[in-house]
């Protein structure tokens, strides 16, 4: 999920690796390596924390090679340490691996391969990769092609990698693959390198080419060769780049906050991944199984959190108590701990938080656990506070969020979320199976109805513009779309310093909507759902007082037209589903009226991305 650097060519690789390290620091990561061949042995390298504290521990060695591969890692499986920190090799010491993405089926891959004798030496996934690689070469005393017994290895492996990897015994070259972790190659003259992101390597050459899904690519000083998986060869186009760093940093996106709306539905594949089998309609999940017959027989869940997350968590209460029917509510961290909380061993807390430090849920988990309930976490940075104190849990594997206004994250939570209800409801018999087989099939369609609204960009930046000028608005929406009037109302706040108030629609008529007049506009979510009718009530009674509606609605709703100033369209799904998908464009909403305005989408004033105070 984060970064890799790879060189060859005939200058010294080690300073242009590290600075490639170095311009994708603003991915975000928590630890750093290298390694290097300099035509003799092999050096390495590695660290957690950042690419200037690796090059502190090796400024004074005096390396050099044409050849080395460059690591910055988002911690997926094992905390962030020196000792998880890549490059990671196999038993010999003589390959090396540095690897973006997660090996699914790496605790199997493991065992079987300790059964055989493999020593392991640190807590990633990853590492099976390196052992695995090193499997042909123990298996024959002749010699055998690095990028064979990478394919060997792949043919293993269950997942996604972004992979380079060198090795002593076949030392002259780099053998990159490629499987949901991007990878592009650079050409340069004479020289050739390897990256997950172009900013690494634009300084060097816009000649790339990128590697898709099943790709390999062999790195030599003689040139460059691309095969797939089959290692049949391939001819690939080459590509120029006609961006320059400062975009290229962003994958093209003006913003972090936008390049993180985009990659939204892979959030939500990230968080699904591994964790779905379609025919049981169920969700499996392995953070879970040590607390499993705990969290089974659990009278109750309460789910406690801040900001954006506290949002996700409105959501997870309906999901609770509609799918695993158990009584279910959600309240801030910040209350929880003063709110002299009811909570015994028959409960469940669940914590909700992207960095997994914020301070006001970490208490919150420390008083839970005081009442002797059963913590679990919803975290996104693997090894954070929070998820190391918390009984079990499950990542989100979002991958490192930079905009300060959270966008990624939320979609991942809420899949999370639905993941723990669906593993409650088809575990303790609340739904039938033919209704998990649903949800399952609908959640793994959902990231592709995504990208159909994410394409509506354009239009939702020309109605941020008309309804620029207001700087009031309401948010309203019912059941399921209530959390997200609330969160689309944070985001507007958050980075366009517009009042915005989130509410449920149906107490509109107790209070706010004495605020309605033409220059009072209200954002309603108006799928179609259970609540469609009730919602469309409100509609009249805002436009009876003149009020201006921009609503969301589902994709054929030839009604709405007629009702409300302009509409946005977001495909059909289920109604607990739906969320995931009416939120994005309030994102952009919020988005593009930050940026019409000239604010600093990514660092909104008086905000931080991780809140450590209480
Ligand atoms: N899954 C690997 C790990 O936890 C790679 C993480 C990454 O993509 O940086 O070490």
């Amino acid at each position: 999920m984060c970064g890799i650097v790879g060189y060859v060519g005939k200058r010294n690789a080690l300073p242009i690796v590290l600075e490639g390290l170095k311009r994708l620091e603003y991915r975000g990561y928590d630890s750093a390596g290298v390694v290097l061949w300099d035509g003799e042995e092999i050096k390495f390298e590695k660290t957690a924390g950042r690419v200037a504290a690796l090059e502190k521990k090796i400024s004074n060695k005096p390396w050099q090679g044409n050849l080395a591969i460059a690591h910055t890692r988002w911690a997926t499986h094992g905390k962030p340490s020196d000792r998880n920190a890549h490059p990671h090799a196999d038993c010999a010491q003589k390959i090396y691996v540095v690897h973006n993405g997660i090996v699914e089926n790496y605790l199997e891959i493991r065992e079987a391969l300790t059964r055989e004798g493999h020593v392991f030496k640190s807590d990633t996934d990853t590492e099976v990769l390196a052992h695995l690689i090193e499997r042909p070469f123990l298996a024959t005393s002749g010699p055998i092609a690095l990028e064979d017994a990478v394919l060997d290895a792949l043919r293993h492996v269950v997942g996604t990698f972004g992979l380079a990897v060198i090795s002593k015994d076949d030392p002259q070259k780099i053998v990159a693959a490629r499987r949901g972790s991007p990878l592009i190659l650079g050409l340069g003259d004479g020289e050739y390198l390897a990256a997950s992101d172009a900013a690494a390597i634009v300084e060097h050459t816009k000649n790339v080419i990128y590697l898709h899904d099943n790709e390999m690519a062999l790195l030599t000083p003689q040139g460059l060769k691309i095969f797939n998986l089959s290692k049949k060869t391939l001819e690939k186009p080459v590509d120029t780049i006609n961006w320059d760093i400062s975009a290229a940093q962003k994958g093209g996106f003006a913003h972090f906050m936008k390049k993180e709306i985009f990659e939204g539905p892979a959030a939500l594949e990230n968080v699904l991944r591994g964790r779905l089998l379609e025919k049981d309609g169920v969700s499996k999940l392995g953070g879970l199984e040590s607390v499993r017959d705990k969290l089974l027989n659990v009278k109750r869940i309460l789910i406690t959190a801040c900001g954006t997350s506290y949002y996700a968590g409105l959501i997870g209460k309906y999901y609770f108590e509609e799918i695993a029917k158990v009584p279910a509510s959600a309240e801030y961290a910040s209350e929880f701990r003063y709110s002299n909380p009811v909570v015994d061993e028959s409960a469940a807390v669940i914590l909700i938080s992207q960095s997994g430090e914020t301070a006001d849920t970490l208490e919150a988990l420390r008083e839970a656990k005081k009442h002797g309930a059963l913590t679990l976490g919803i975290v996104n940075a693997v090894g954070s506070t929070i998820a190391r104190e918390s009984d079990a849990g499950i990542y989100n594997h979002a991958g490192p969020e930079i905009g300060v206004a959270s966008t990624k994250a939320f979609i991942s939570q809420l899949g999370a979320l639905m993941l723990v209800a669906l593993f409650l409801g088809r575990q303790r018999s609340k739904i039938p199976l033919n209704l998990g087989e649903k949800f399952v099939k609908e959640l793994k369609g959902l990231p592709a109805k995504m990208e159909w609204i994410l394409k509506k960009d354009e239009e939702i930046k020309k109605l941020a513009k008309k309804y620029l000028k207001h700087k009031n608005f309401l948010y309203l929406g019912r059941k399921y779309q209530f959390p997200v009037a609330l969160e689309g109302a944070l985001k507007l706040k958050e980075i366009s310093y517009r009042h915005a108030e989130g509410y449920a629609s149906g107490e509109m008529k107790h209070g706010p909507i004495a605020l309605i007049d033409e220059n009072f506009p209200t954002i309603v979510l108006a799928t179609k759902d259970m609540v469609y009718e009730k919602i469309i009530s409100n509609i009249e009674e805002i436009k009876a007082r003149s009020g201006k509606i921009l609503a969301v609605a589902t994709e054929g709703d030839d009604r709405i037209l007629k009702l409300v100033d302009d509409v946005i369209f977001i495909p059909q799904t289920l109604e607990m589903l739906a969320p995931i998908l009416s939120i994005i464009p309030l994102q952009l909403f919020a988005y593009h009226t930050a940026n019409l305005l000239g604010l600093d989408v990514d660092k909104p004033r008086n905000l931080a991305k991780s809140v450590t105070v209480e």
